[in-house]
């Protein structure tokens, strides 16, 4: 069921056992989860409509601080599907490490290992249509695309890994709406901002949320369990907003909330020349995510003991073979002679500018030509530290419903530069030892004094530097309320029936996208609530043990008098009784 808040008649009050704060990629994979089971009722409360509204948007607006960054109300979209509407579609597992705690990295160490989300990273298969789990059947790949051909660097610390985008683009909205559409038991409303989540007197649970239109109406929700998935920026905005109970804000007793903020950091760091006879098209970062025929490619990355022994994060390293066969500056050498030719002076100084100031790209593009052989620009992907210094408050001004907005303060530190340095050196290295390739670094960027530049002017888009819009960390997971915001289960520790979804929740970000895992871990999280659900009916145990069964997943959930509740995955046996 779908319903407008903004056209109903009267503000109303709801009952319902599970609601959702946002439907973005994480809100809308818990009803999808929910899709056949329909004796659970969940209701998600999307603050956007199906379409880009500039008014709902400009909830978003925020301000900046530290190190450069996107406008809060541009990175983010508000509306059903979230940022999905206008990402990249790139997606793939973390590794292990991801999860690791790694003593050379501060804060780092997830209380859940990898093997945690095997089972809910092959359901998120299916979530986002991407026909079968793959991402390591290189073989199989290669059979679909024998160009798909990894460089040979046997003996060295590098190492190729695939990876994928979906195809056709998946927008989540768009795709999953239909689920509200067909089944009774999921509900969405959108236009239905939430402002405020109101705690019990002892400041323990959640007993309502209120969501407001722009135009006035008001829904009042008491659920069972509630689960906030409005994107890591607004996740903490909504905990530090709710101040009136816990006075520093929802969940934020150890002042963690907003903190931790991570992206990932994306160079533009130098130039790969491959020997004449060694090609790089399978690396290629434009090819696949353009339209390639399958959408998989291939990128570099760091083995686990070369990121011990150089104490640095985890390191990936993909190329873009058409950006790099016409920098911007070897353009400008062909293009003054045209436009004098035709009679127009007008950019010619400009052109000349280009030359000098992208002077790598021109010798690169120059060396390439001589020599016979195309460079690819090297787009580096480094995994964030995470730093409490980095972080999401709130601010004085307050959007069209009242909330107060927020500022982000993103810090980029020394750590992140030398990870980089020495992930280009060891990647050098390692073509240079395999004889496959030489990698020219952009040495002016790293010797650069990036904490001496203003605010917000690190050379920026297009030249060296981009962040990956992977906002993350703001509500991180811990195994104790002193290191973190919500615990293994994604449970915000000291309240008993609130949830976070969405890669606030990561404690590290590893170097790949993020919405896989996201959706992973919120189905975990779903199946997690589905068993918490049950538990809820005491006064009304399900007759039966129930059995649900999908292609991956057999699972029991069940409760009787007793109050005895097992859960069995694939691979169990059940008995009835057991
Ligand atoms: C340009 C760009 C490219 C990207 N490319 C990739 C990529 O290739 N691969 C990848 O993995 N990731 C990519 N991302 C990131 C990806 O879009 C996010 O990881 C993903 O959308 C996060 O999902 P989410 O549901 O947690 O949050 P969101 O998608 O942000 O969804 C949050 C939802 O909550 C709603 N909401 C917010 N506040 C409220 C409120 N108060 N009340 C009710 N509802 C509310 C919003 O309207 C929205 O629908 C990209 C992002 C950008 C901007």
């Amino acid at each position: 069921m779908i319903v407008d808040l903004a056209e109903q008649p009267t503000d109303h009050r709801i009952e319902t056992d599970l609601c959702v704060i946002g439907g973005g990629a994480a809100g809308l994979a818990i009803a999808w989860y929910f899709r056949n089971r329909s004796d659970r009722e969940v209701m998600v409360l999307e603050s956007g409509g199906v379409d880009f509204e500039p008014d709902v948007q400009d909830l978003y607006a925020g301000e900046l601080s530290g190190q450069r960054y996107y406008d809060l109300d541009v990175d983010r979209l508000r509306m059903l599907g979230g940022s999905t509407n206008h990402w990249g579609n790139q997606v793939g597992p973390f590794e292990p490490i991801d999860f690791e705690a790694r003593p050379w990295i501060p804060h780092s160490g997830w209380p859940i290992v990898r093997a945690d989300l095997d089972l809910w990273y092959r359901q998120a298969v299916e979530y986002f249509g991407l026909g079968a789990y793959d991402f390591d059947d290189l073989e199989g790949w290669q059979r679909q695309d024998p160009s798909l051909e990894p460089v040979a660097l046997t003996g060295t610390p590098v190492f190729s890994k695939t990876w994928r985008v979906c195809m056709p683009a998946f927008l989540a909205g768009e795709r999953h709406r239909v689920l509200f559409e067909q089944l009774a038991h999921l509900k969405l409303y959108l236009h239905a901002c939430v402002t405020r989540i109101s705690l019990s007197e002892n400041g323990r649970a959640v007993q309502s949320i209120e969501a407001t239109s722009l135009n006035g109406r008001r829904v009042t929700v008491h659920a069972r369990r509630v689960v906030l998935a409005a994107g890591a920026i607004e996740n903490a905005r909504l905990l530090l907003v709710n101040d009136d109970v816990m006075p520093t804000g929802i969940g934020n007793q150890r002042d963690l909330v907003g903190r931790f903020f991570m992206d990932h950091i994306a160079f533009w760091s130098g130039h790969v020349t491959p020997r004449a006879d060694v090609r790089l098209d399978a690396y290629d970062d434009i090819g696949p995510s353009t339209g390639g025929r399958f959408g998989r490619a291939l990128c570099f990355y760091i083995d686990k003991a070369a990121q011990r022994a150089n104490e640095i994060g985890v390191v990936r390293l993909k190329l873009d073979v058409e950006a790099a066969a016409h920098p911007r500056g070897a353009q400008s050498l062909s293009k003054p002679r045209r436009e004098l030719l035709r009679g127009d002076f007008s950019s010619v100084h400009e052109h000349i500018a280009d030359v000098f100031l992208d002077a790598p790209g021109v010798a690169t593009s120059l060396y390439g030509r001589a020599v016979g052989r195309r460079p690819s620009r090297c787009l580096t992907m480094v995994e964030p530290f995470p730093n409490p210094d980095s972080r999401v408050t709130l601010t004085s001004d307050h959007d069209a419903l009242g909330m107060r907005r927020v500022r982000l303060h993103w810090v980029v530190t020394d750590a992140e530069r030398r990870t980089l340095r020495r992930a280009q050196e060891v990647f050098a290295d390692a073509f240079a030892a395999a004889g496959v390739a030489r990698l020219k670094m952009d040495t002016d960027f790293l010797e650069a004094d990036w904490s001496r530049l203003a605010p917000r002017e690190v050379v920026f888009e297009g030249s060296h530097m981009e962040g990956g819009h992977h906002h993350a960390g703001t509500t991180r997971m811990a195994s104790s309320p002193d290191q973190g915001v919500v615990d293994a289960d994604c449970k915000v520790f000291g309240l008993a029936n609130l949830y976070v979804a969405g890669n606030s929740v990561f404690p590290t970000a590893g170097s790949l996208n993020p919405t896989f895992t996201i959706v992973a871990l919120t189905l975990r999280l779903a199946d997690h609530l589905e068993v918490g659900l049950v538990g809820d009916h005491e006064l009304d145990p399900l007759p039966h043990d129930r059995v649900v069964i999908d292609d991956e997943h057999l699972a029991l959930v069940g409760s009787r008098p007793g109050g005895a509740r097992v859960r069995l995955h694939a691979g169990g046996v059940m008995t009835r009784g057991s």
